[in-house]
């Protein structure tokens, strides 16, 4: 089944599941361990697991012991429940831990992975999954081997806008679907910041934005790209911008015919998705923000509105929490899994090969760029 199509029965019958998944008898919500009490894990993702069923708060890991224990206290969670990055693998001991969810810069991704797969947890590692193609087939082997699970932090895909965005796509309400375009991006105003050092970010703003842009033009189309074309637009004299890109266009092509338009930058605030078909559009803006996404479809200046009900799960991010729970009690894979974040991983390389070397890269899906 594709990508796409799991999606859709995902975002319809994850409760049903879960709930058969109690049924089954597993006993209460699984824990997770967060690492990195960052603004994402902190302040994005700890706060969730009020509006989760089937998961809860069981560890904190940090390089920052008092805020570790201050978040500890607040959740009623005692010392043994506080790690540090030295003493992670102690978890490997602890039973209320069942997965791992790494909140890290994008550099510490794989080494968290590895290292909580090898504890035999089940693991969450956020966008993007890792700096190259390398890593994360080392993080999908690494999972293998364990039996443990792998998924990626793609919330956009337990968000009902997009959910109903990739639905109508698929209806044929645009009908046969020629053109996709996406750009995000947002003023990274701090040259002291991770995401503009490359040990630890990988890249700049692709790695960091143009992936919901990628992801967009893969789940809007349905398609897997076979070309990408790139270009790099970075003033290098701006010292935010020393070692990583700003601006990067890149263009995607589909084994339809239908192609694929897409930017991110770190210096304008942009959060877009069109879809344009022979007849007609899906438009969203803002389209993949934490909330109040909005979405419009029509054709020649008549588009509505389109007011999507809320989904199965109370937000996106409980969506996603309690859906890894689920995928581990009834033992399927995620719909958003290592090998998807792989796909991601092999077009970025390609897309960064592109604009380096300013030649079309084609991809065979599976293969390295
Ligand atoms: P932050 O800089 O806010 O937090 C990162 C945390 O990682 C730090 O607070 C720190 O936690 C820990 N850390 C460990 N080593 C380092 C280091 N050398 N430098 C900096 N931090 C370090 O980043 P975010 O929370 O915004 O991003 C974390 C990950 O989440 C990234 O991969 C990002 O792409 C992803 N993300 C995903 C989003 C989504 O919507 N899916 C949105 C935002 C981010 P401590 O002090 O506890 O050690």
């Amino acid at each position: 089944m594709d990508m796409l199509r799991r999606d859709f029965l995902i975002g319809a019958t994850a409760l049903a599941a879960a709930s058969r998944a109690v049924a089954q008898g597993r006993s209460g919500p699984l824990g997770y361990a967060i690492v990195g009490l960052g603004s994402y894990g902190l302040d994005r993702i700890i706060p969730e697991f009020r509006n989760c069923r089937h998961s809860r708060l069981a560890a904190v890991v940090s390089g920052d012991p008092a805020k570790a224990r201050r978040v500890a206290a607040e959740h009623g969670l005692g010392e043994r429940a506080i790690y540090s990055y030295a003493d992670f693998d102690r978890i490997r001991d602890n039973p209320d831990v069942d997965i791992v969810y790494v909140c890290l810069p994008n550099a510490m991704h794989a080494e968290y992975t590895i290292r909580a797969a090898r504890a035999g947890k089940h693991v969450m590692c956020e966008k993007p999954m890792a700096t190259s193609v390398a890593e994360a087939e080392a993080m999908i082997a690494a999972c293998k081997r364990a039996g443990r699970k792998l998924m990626i932090g793609y919330r956009v895909h337990f968000e009902p806008t997009n959910l109903e965005a990739m639905r109508l796509a698929r209806s044929g309400v645009a009908g046969r679907i020629r053109y996709v375009r996406s750009e995000h991006g947002f003023v990274q105003r701090d040259p002291s910041k991770w995401r503009l050092k490359k040990a630890l970010s990988g890249g700049g703003s692709l790695m960091d934005m143009g992936i919901y842009s990628l992801q967009a033009a893969r789940y809007m189309t349905g398609e897997e790209p076979i070309a990408v074309t790139a270009r790099e637009s970075t003033d290098r004299r701006d010292p935010r911008f020393a070692e990583v890109e700003d601006i990067i266009d890149w263009t995607l092509e589909f084994p339809s015919g239908a192609v694929a338009s897409c930017q991110s930058m770190y210096s304008a605030n942009q959060n877009h998705i069109l879809l344009m078909g022979d007849k007609g559009r899906i438009e969203l803006e803002p389209a993949t923000r934490y909330s109040d996404n909005r979405m419009w479809t029509g054709a020649d200046g008549r588009e509505q509105a389109v007011v999507v009900p809320p989904g199965a799960a109370a937000t996106q991010f409980a969506g996603q929490l309690d859906h890894l729970a689920d995928c581990i009690a009834t033992g399927r894979e995620p719909i958003v899994s290592g090998e998807e974040g792989l796909r991601d991983m092999r077009i970025i390389e390609a897309i960064y090969r592109s604009a380096r070397e300013g030649r079309t890269i084609r991809l065979t899906p599976g293969s390295r760029a």
